[in-house]
């Protein structure tokens, strides 16, 4: 029976390591494989070169799916920015596409199961549920739990394809958007020192709703004020804490 087989990147570091790892370990699934990535429109230039990168590495393109909505008007429609508890931009930007995709480009003519490979690792094997999957068409597959591979390997694994580490990581550990609220002060600071047309960017997302008595990206302290210089001088102490404590430890 057909079979298909898709990987989502994300422009981060494990499913990246998960296309080069199927390359060298699943050669059948490799051959086949279908690369897709879900692109908010406001991904950091690093991811979108990452992404290019990756396509020279693997010898493959990469399939880029738009959301059917852009991010501004969403933002209208819902009236209030993105948040943890209120977290529309991954279903509309990343889910629904996604969903759409795999539907019009397999199941819509051909019922074949669909194999997604997911870059879970071992470590992190309770997220690796079967809600992933879905009904008897999409079948969520994990070979970073199946083969007990964790953060080390992950690392490994990119440094030997010669690919290495997206250039983002030199000051942020997330892959996204970024406006992204889940990100730390830190990653803000970091953001506003690399990239300060997108900072800007999100404050003009943020100070209309802050001013008509809303949340801004981050519960506590609007971008505004984060970037007043005694703020930044706070963050930067907590970074110096955070490395100490980690060399310490
Ligand atoms: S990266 Fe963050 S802001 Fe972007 S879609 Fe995902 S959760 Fe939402």
């Amino acid at each position: 029976m057909k079979e298909y087989h898709v990987l989502s990147l994300s422009g981060g570091k494990d499913s990246t390591a998960l296309a080069f790892f199927i390359r060298e370990n699943m050669p059948e699934a490799h051959e086949q494989i279908e690369y897709v990535f879900c692109d908010t429109e406001h991904e950091l230039p690093e991811t979108y070169e990452y992404l290019d990168k990756i396509e020279v590495f693997l010898d493959k393109p990469i399939e880029r799916l738009k959301p059917y909505k852009s991010f501004e008007h969403l933002h209208e429609l819902h009236g209030y920015l993105p948040s943890i508890t209120r977290r529309w931009c991954t279903v509309e930007m990343k889910t629904k596409p996604f969903r759409k995709h795999i539907y019009d480009k397999f199941l819509k003519n051909e019922e074949a199961p669909v194999n997604l490979y997911i870059g879970i690792r071992a470590d992190e094997a309770h997220r690796a549920s079967s809600d992933k999957s879905d009904g008897n068409y999409i079948k969520a597959v994990f070979p970073f739990v199946e083969n007990g591979l964790n953060g080390r390997d992950i690392n490994n694994i990119l440094e030997k394809s010669g690919i290495g580490l997206p250039e983002y990581y030199k000051w942020s550990k997330r892959s996204g958007c970024y406006f992204c609220f889940f990100q730390s002060k830190i990653t803000w600071i970091n953001l506003y020192e690399n990239h300060p047309d997108l900072f800007k960017r999100a404050m003009e997302l943020e100070t209309p709703r802050i001013k008509e008595g809303g949340f801004g990206w981050n519960m506590d302290i609007s971008l505004e004020e984060m970037i007043k210089p005694e703020n930044i001088k706070k963050q930067d102490l907590r970074k110096v804490e955070k490395i100490h404590k980690k060399e310490t430890s």
